[in-house]
């Protein structure tokens, strides 16, 4: 299970998602940005940004 919480790169932000693979846990994040912070936030390397930050926690549950 692959983690994401967008405060590690949206401060102040509490929404987090989980998904099996990183990919899928990526696209929920991409349109998680899109949507409450706006466009401006996706650029060439936020996907990038994304997965640097997502935590793998199969090993946890
Ligand atoms: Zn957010």
């Amino acid at each position: 299970m692959k983690t994401f919480e967008c405060g590690s790169l949206v401060p102040g932000c509490d929404w987090h998602t989980r998904a099996d693979d990183s990919a899928e846990v990526v696209r929920r994040a991409v349109e998680h940005l899109r949507h409450t912070h706006g466009e401006t936030y996706i650029r060439e390397n936020m996907v990038e940004e994304i997965k640097a930050r997502i935590r793998d926690t199969s090993k946890a549950a």
